[in-house]
């Protein structure tokens, strides 16, 4: 058997940047001499396998044939003569189709060194059209790689044009959907994932509800500003909900479409009600506005959360030219902390009851904002 590197590893041990993980293909074995050497089985769908100590991914050599729709529809075929010429052809991307043998010799049948030095995202094959899963993947990588210069293909965006005019982007599920739209919200061009997307058609298909994401360019900005200063992911979503007028009920449909995790839901939710609030509490900066603000934002008891819609808020304000000064969004954030300090209890061991204890509390959280904020 012949085991070689494959995939993002020596794409990125070419491109000079750190190697996340490595990924190994198996020529000329089988499951049995996989196990006889101590692989751990893993793979549900095709034979992949841990490597025994460094707990590495080394799947067998396979190709591939379309059966049905959809990333599932796939019937695999792995045998010992599977050549690795057959398995690189059926990759996404040429960039992820060079192999590395164990003396460091590179085999690209698929000229993929030449893509990455003219910085090209390029189908391998015309069986790239085969899972619909490879046009989040293509868009994915171009907000990855935008800032090293990198773009799609002109064929290959004609290729995922056809694919979605074919039909076969509606086979997406969306938590496929929303585990590429995840990722691709980490990398430092996010705003191309969606450019990428709309591109080819196939933004309106897989995620119409962030279809202005690639044509505003306010939205645009703030993702890109958002990358540079490493903000959450939740926070770079909720930005692409930050400029249009959106409804409630739009914001809860497209959460339970994707199943969106409650931390990213949630803070689409504060932004879409709260922006505006926000922003003009900060420019006022009352008592009473700022208490009514943290009240609204269930700050006292969620403060993270709050901590991330001042930040969209910061963001918002400087994409539409009415930036707020970091110091005034560094007291807000201060002055919660000061009334978080306070606690219930000190009005209960006074003797107030029922309602009253909340009252109290609330007379004495507005104290301290307005102490805090006449103290300079
Ligand atoms: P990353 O740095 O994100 O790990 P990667 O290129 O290594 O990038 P993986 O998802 O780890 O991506 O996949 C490893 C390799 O498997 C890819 O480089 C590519 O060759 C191949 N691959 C993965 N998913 C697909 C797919 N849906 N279609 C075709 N090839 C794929
Ligand atoms: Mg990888």
């Amino acid at each position: 058997m012949k085991v070689y590197l494959v995939g993002g590893a020596v794409r990125d041990k070419l491109l000079g940047i750190p190697v996340k993980d490595n990924d190994w293909v198996v020529i000329g074995s089988t499951p049995d001499e996989m196990i006889n050497k101590g692989f751990q089985p893993v793979g549900q769908d095709f034979p992949v396998f841990l490597h025994p100590k460094t707990k590495e991914e080394y799947a067998l050599a396979r190709t591939e044939r379309k059966s049905g729709h959809g990333y599932a529809g796939f019937t695999f075929h792995t045998s010992p003569d599977v050549t690795l010429e057959e398995d690189l052809i059926r990759r996404d991307l040429t960039i992820n189709a060079i192999a590395e043998n164990e003396t460091g010799q590179l085999v690209d049948p698929y000229n993929g060194q030449q893509d990455l030095a003219n910085k090209q995202l390029r189908h391998v094959s015309p069986a790239f059209q085969e899972d619909p899963l490879r046009i989040l993947r293509v868009a994915r990588f171009a907000a990855r790689f935008h800032t090293l210069g990198f773009s799609v293909a002109t064929e290959t965006n004609q290729l995922m044009k056809a694919m979605v005019a074919g039909g076969e982007a509606a086979w997406l599920v969306p938590e496929r959907v929303w585990q590429e739209t995840a990722r691709a919200l980490t990398e430092s061009s996010p705003s191309v994932f969606f450019t990428t997307l709309a591109q080819c058609d196939a933004l309106s298909v897989v995620l119409p509800e962030l279809e202005s994401s690639a044509d505003n360019k306010l939205i645009q900005q703030a993702l890109e500003l958002s990358a540079e200063n490493q903000l959450d992911p939740e926070i770079r979503l909720a930005l692409c909900f930050a400029f249009d007028d959106i409804t409630t009920q739009s914001v809860k449909d497209f959460a339970n479409r994707l199943k969106l995790p409650s931390l990213f839901s949630e803070l689409i939710n504060l932004t879409v009600a709260h922006t505006k609030l926000a922003k003009s509490t900060m420019d006022s900066l009352s008592g009473e506005a700022l208490i009514g603000l943290y009240e609204k934002t269930d700050a006292f008891r969620r403060p993270d959360r709050f901590l991330q819609l001042l930040k969209v808020v910061g963001i918002h304000g400087q994409v539409t030219k009415q930036p707020l000064p970091k110091t005034t969004i560094d007291r807000v954030a201060s002055i919660l902390e000061h009334c978080r300090k306070m606690s219930a209890r000190e009005f209960v061991e006074q003797g107030y009851k029922g309602k009253e204890i909340g009252e109290q509390l609330r007379i004495a959280r507005t104290q301290q904002i307005n102490v805090s904020l006449s103290d300079d």
